[in-house]
């Protein structure tokens, strides 16, 4: 059997993954587990996708095995950026993760936008496009857990202070194009820019 899906099919899907998790947690807002569990689960997925959208819009740089590994990082990323909240809180208890009163230090947006720009030179000095594909899925992921914690908090630019919450579509927007984005600049970084081609995923099963 023979599976397509192409990238920008899997971005819609990922943006109805937005809104189907933010009205599960919505609709579990008396339980802060279950709404912690929901949350950290649309973390994840959306993780899952924008990875896959990121690595089949580099074209298969990646050998089958290695873009495997890719999304699995970028899932995990999605997912564990969280676990800040229970280190700053220095307690594994939900309550007192989600009531400590600053942004913990995986928000810290700056975190990717510094990564970003560190392929610049990294790409001069070590020349490793497998070094800078890495980077590129980790700080999509970065990006995309930040974008959807942006709608309630906005985007905390550590030392430099915080923005003003995103308004929602606009997050729904930025969640579906920084795969796209995190793209172009792996391109614009590693290659010079070139052409832009939506891609297409095979996969192989018996
Ligand atoms: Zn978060």
């Amino acid at each position: 059997m023979q599976l397509y899906s192409n990238s920008l099919a899997l971005t819609a899907l990922n943006g109805g993954i937005c809104l189907l998790g933010d009205y599960l947690v919505d609709v579990n807002q008396e339980s802060q587990i279950r709404k912690a569990i929901c949350d950290n689960a649309t973390h994840a997925i959306v993780g899952f996708f924008g990875g896959i959208v990121l690595i089949l819009e580099t074209n298969h740089r990646a050998a089958g095995i290695e873009q495997i590994a890719l999304v699995v990082m970028s899932v995990l990323v999605s997912s564990f950026i969280d676990i800040d909240h229970f280190l700053v809180a220095k307690s594994m208890q939900l309550s007192r993760a989600i009531s400590i009163d600053r942004r913990p230090f995986l928000h810290f947006t700056t975190i990717p936008l510094v990564l970003m720009i560190l392929i610049i030179p990294l790409h001069q000095w070590i020349h490793s496009p497998r070094l800078n594909l890495w980077l590129s899925v980790f700080t999509c992921a970065f990006l995309c857990h930040h974008t959807r914690d942006a709608t309630r908090r906005g985007f905390t630019l550590w030392p430099f202070g915080t923005t003003k919450p995103l308004p929602y579509f606009v997050y729904i927007a930025l969640v579906m194009t920084i795969p796209f984005l995190s793209d172009k600049w792996l391109n614009i970084t590693t290659n010079g820019g070139g052409q832009y081609r939506y891609r297409t995923l095979e996969v192989l099963t018996v």
